[in-house]
């Protein structure tokens, strides 16, 4: 995270496309849950998740490991923007902060902003933290296989 300064509550106060770029990267909690492969039902449109994770997804700190040049490995890794965000929540997280703040929520008790620490989203046990396998590691057709509820 960025040194620069961000307001008190913040989330609270500003609307989504108010937030500053800092501002608006502090919303991620570093679940990691968003870099699960997803496998969705093309007749029903529901989304299962699966623990098969990006290949630039670290399973211990759940974060990306080239957040920053991530396209030239991954290119359709998805940037969210306020703007897109009505056609992302769907499948996000339940507990995705900014699907939770997209949807008029408070963000959780256990969400870095308000704990001070990354740290309390794994003692939640709402992270993906030592729980994935990664995509170079199981075959697409093998995917199924590999379904679990969100953490939540
Ligand atoms: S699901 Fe949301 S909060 Fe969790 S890592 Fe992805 S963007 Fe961040
Ligand atoms: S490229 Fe990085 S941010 Fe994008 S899905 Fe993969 S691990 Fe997540």
């Amino acid at each position: 995270m960025s040194g620069a300064k961000m307001g008190t509550r913040f989330w609270e106060r500003k609307k989504l496309d108010q937030m500053t770029a800092p501002e608006w990267e502090a919303l991620c909690d570093g679940c990691g849950k968003c870099c699960l492969n997803k496998l969705e039902d093309e007749d029903t449109g529901d989304v299962a998740l699966t623990r098969v994770a990006c290949r630039l997804l670290d399973d211990a700190t759940c974060r990306c490991a080239h957040y920053e040049n991530r396209h030239q490995f991954v290119p359709d890794c998805i940037v969210l923007k306020p703007s897109n965000l009505d056609t992302h929540a769907y499948w996000m997280p339940q507990t995705c902060a900014y699907r939770l703040l997209w949807e008029g929520k408070s963000l959780p008790e256990w969400h870095p902003l308000l704990t001070g620490t990354a740290q309390s989203v794994h003692d939640a046990g709402v992270s993906v933290q030592n729980m994935t396998v990664s995509e170079f590691d199981v075959p697409d057709e093998d995917w199924e296989d590999y379904i679990i509820e969100e953490p939540t």
